[in-house]
């Protein structure tokens, strides 16, 4: 076939087209990055946001267990094949029981927490991601509006750009990245009359874990202003020092008919490559998800969904509030939050805002006369050690350009040598 046939094959999708425009500067930084943790001499890769150890022990055994052959035991051979679109019964059982003892039902009937139907109200999704797909897909029309806070997990923006709807982003401020106040927020519902709002904590990239009242907040201007909501809750189990997640949900009850909240294997159980994510809301809009989802990938990779359920399984086993209840990686990662931004400070003079939860910590760049892209391509050149320029988190044009990630998902062993390599006099 020659070139000139080729430029006369119908154009691709315009909307996909014009997703991809859009993504331009952003995934042109995510691209550099990329290409820099490539290089020989890196010694420390914290810009993407995995665990360079092993995910959860149980899920891992199960794993093993599932991909035994099944000589003849047609039920283990079945854990090979398609589960239902909504994912397997066991997973939902198991999900629906570890959400139980992770936020314990009300004794009153019908009211907050309560448990979660495993039948109806959960969809398993194949990652995290894919649940805020279909969750963005099915709320949202062209031409709606989706509000999100920014920094924002760049995948929202894109997302409802496929959608065809508008982002409009609300700025959280350096260093305490809290939700606004109602007087602020109020007046950003009425300009922008979101159909849709993104909630995210703990967050990704700040590490802030919102407040019952910054919560109250957002879900009450929800409520007048008629909105949908996503709480992307990934991070749940990752908060530190003495703070607490609440989902959304829980403190403001009555958006449950119009909230979905997202949760993910990847985070909970570090298995970041085993793509087993999940969604939970209301009958009919966890059905309408499920719509996309059984058409984008059908179902969840069968033995993996098993394993993961294993691991939900022995968490759901511990009494609630029991401290083992509580990723052992925890207290490692306020130690290499910790470690990092002293190492920063010491060597470059910046300052850091100490995560409350999640999986990243964010320093202020500025004292380096550095552009956080400037900084970041210095840090990788010239010690070795890779992060990410907050501006990819901003989906609005004018991105603080002083800020940049660092994941403290890591060994001790590879915060040690990014801490040598900064710290070295050269
Ligand atoms: N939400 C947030 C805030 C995230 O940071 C991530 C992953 N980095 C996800 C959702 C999606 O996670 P996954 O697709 O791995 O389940």
């Amino acid at each position: 076939m020659s070139a000139s046939s080729i430029s006369q094959l119908p154009k691709l999708s315009e909307r996909v087209r014009n997703s991809m425009e859009r993504a331009g500067a952003g995934a042109k930084v995510w691209a550099e990055v990329t290409e820099l943790s490539r290089q020989p001499n890196i010694v420390a890769d914290l810009g993407q946001g995995f665990p360079d150890f092993d995910g959860d022990s149980a899920a891992l055994q199960a794993c093993r267990d599932v991909l035994q052959p099944s000589d003849g035991d047609r039920v283990k051979a079945r854990r090979h094949q398609y589960s239902l679109v909504q994912g397997s019964a066991r997973l939902r059982g198991s999900l629906a029981a570890w959400l139980a003892t992770s936020y314990p039902p009300s004794a009153a009937a019908g009211h907050f927490p309560r448990a979660v139907d495993a039948d109806q109200e959960l969809l398993v999704c194949t990652s995290g991601t894919e649940a805020l797909y279909c969750a963005v897909m099915a709320l949202l029309d062209a031409g709606d509006t989706a509000l999100v806070f920014e920094p924002s997990f760049p995948w929202y923006a894109p997302q409802i750009g496929l959608a065809e709807a508008r982002v409009a982003s609300v700025r959280l401020d350096y260093p305490a990245f809290r939700l606004p106040d109602e007087q602020a927020l109020r007046a950003v519902f009425e300009r922008e009359r979101p159909k849709l709002v993104i909630v995210n904590s703990p967050h990704n990239p700040s590490g802030h874990v919102a407040s019952a009242d910054e919560l109250r907040t957002v879900g009450r201007l929800c409520l007048e202003f008629n909105c949908y909501c996503i709480s992307d809750e990934v991070y749940e189990k990752y908060v530190f020092d003495g703070h607490c997640h609440q989902r959304l949900v829980d403190v403001v009850p009555e958006l449950w008919p119009r909230t979905l909240t997202v949760g993910s294997a990847s985070k909970l159980f570090s298995l970041t490559g085993w793509r087993v994510g999940w969604l939970y809301g209301p009958a009919d809009l966890v059905a309408a998800c499920r719509s996309i989802h059984g058409n984008a990938s059908y179902c969840a990779p069968t033995p993996l969904q098993e394993a993961v359920a294993a691991a939900l399984d022995q968490a759901a086993a511990l009494p609630h509030g029991d401290p083992a209840d509580v990723p052992p990686m925890r207290q490692r990662f306020v130690d290499n939050a910790r470690k990092l931004a002293a190492a920063l400070a010491a060597t470059f003079g910046v300052t850091s805002s100490l995560p409350h939860g999640g999986y990243f910590l964010v320093c202020d760049v500025s004292p380096t006369g550095l552009t956080d892209t400037e900084f970041c391509s210095a840090l990788a050149k010239d010690r070795g050690v890779i992060a990410i320029p907050l501006r990819v988190f901003y989906p609005s044009s004018d991105p603080p350009t002083n800020l940049v990630r660092f994941s403290i998902c890591k060994t001790p062993e590879l915060i040690d040598r990014a801490v040598a390599a900064m710290t070295r006099p050269i």
